[in-house]
């Protein structure tokens, strides 16, 4: 077995322990004689196995006692409306509006959604610089009166991403920040209590596709608009434990070993180290060449998702062939924007970026 270096942007390489734990454990989950994916969900075995991954999840973000952690399906995209139908609604001052910062597409899809339920005002947006940078704090134009602020923490295909969290008043009755945090949940520490809910679908740094995450304030659960769905109300999924219904059983069980190998890594923190270096070995390595830019302003580039550009695009393809033959898969750009584009999550070590930049090197010594 070869197992390549996996840059895909999602969904992407999971730890490899977690990987051979989970085929070791596939036909029989510790003496039960059954794998997880066969196991009822309110049977003892799968309600342990919840509990820990919440436990685990709150203890690695530091989530306060009044936050809730849900764990639910339909991922980020669905999320972008379940959000507004459970925030949007006017309960601050009498009159359902909600800012949101364009920092690129994932966002407008937020906008373009969030539309479909309420007002929405476009606060701030990096269209103004080309989507090189997040737009500075102090030219954003925001309602006290609003809902919500909502960001998207990492643009996961512009690779764009706030350095800092934004500081939006939310403490002083402002409205609550909310964060779509896909790409960049559990990659460094975060400050929950700044946030007044944070979502993001799993397929990146916590597990398989399946599982939506959702971290939210309890004071903002309850005010759901009356066409929400069922399933989709943060109040009654709270109150059943996510588990109203059958919720996505092997994604949360592999979110669990997840969890475990972050703490055993050293928790988020450590994470959070282990990102920076990565990422500044390959900006650094692209920074030094003459044939490969990187759109992004310092200060403002994804560590999660590095995006650069070939100088002639003629050279992709070589470039994607070589890349396959040494084992570095997935590093094609997002079909949207083109270009190439390396997810560095939390799984991939620092050896699969040295193994990249050694490849930037060798085919800049040919082509450039
Ligand atoms: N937001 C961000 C930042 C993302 O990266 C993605 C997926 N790449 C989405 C939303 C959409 O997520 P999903 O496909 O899980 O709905």
């Amino acid at each position: 077995m070869t197992r390549v270096h996996n840059f895909s942007a999602g969904p992407a390489a999971l730890p490899e322990p977690v990987l051979r734990q989970a085929a070791a454990e596939m036909l029989d989950w510790r003496g039960s004689g059954m794998g997880v994916m066969e196991m009822s969900h309110r049977g003892p075995e799968f309600m342990g196995i919840h509990a820990e991954a919440q436990a685990l999840l709150r203890s690695l973000m530091g989530i306060p006692p009044h936050y809730k952690t849900l764990f639910m399906q339909g991922g980020a995209l669905a999320e972008n409306a379940i959000l507004p139908l459970n925030l949007l609604n006017g309960r601050r001052r009498g009159r359902a509006s909600a800012d949101y910062i364009d920092t690129g597409i994932w966002s407008q899809k937020s906008i373009a959604e969030a539309r479909r339920y309420g007002v929405v005002n476009v606060a701030a947006s990096a269209a103004d610089n080309g989507y090189t940078r997040v737009p500075d704090r102090a030219s954003w134009r925001l309602d006290p009166d609003a809902d919500y602020v909502h960001i998207c923490s990492n643009e996961t295909i512009g690779g764009l991403e706030y350095a800092t969290e934004p500081d939006v008043g939310a403490g002083a009755d402002g409205p609550p920040l909310v964060a779509d945090m896909s790409s960049s949940i559990l990659s460094r520490p975060v400050d929950v209590s700044r946030y007044g809910c944070i979502y993001g679908g799993a397929q990146k740094n916590i597990g398989p596709a399946g599982l939506t995450i959702v971290i939210v304030r309890e004071d903002l659960i309850g005010h759901a608009q009356p066409a929400t769905p069922t399933a989709f109300d943060y109040r009654v999924v709270a109150d059943n434990d996510s588990m109203f219904n059958t919720p996505p059983t092997w994604a949360i069980y592999i979110a669990g070993l997840v969890f475990q190998w972050i703490q055993a890594q050293g928790g988020v923190a450590a994470m959070a180290e282990r990102n920076a270096a990565k990422a500044a070995l390959l900006y650094g390595a692209l920074d030094a060449s003459g044939l490969y830019t990187v759109p992004v302003a310092p200060g403002h580039r994804s560590r999660m998702n590095v995006v650069f550009r070939l100088r002639d695009e003629r050279l992709d393809a070589p470039f994607l062939k070589g890349a396959q033959e040494r084992g570095l898969s997935q590093l094609k750009g997002h079909r949207s924007v083109g270009g190439m584009r390396a997810s560095i999550y939390n799984a991939m070590p620092i050896e699969g970026v040295q193994a990249l930049v050694d490849w930037l090197r060798e085919f800049e010594r040919v082509h450039g």
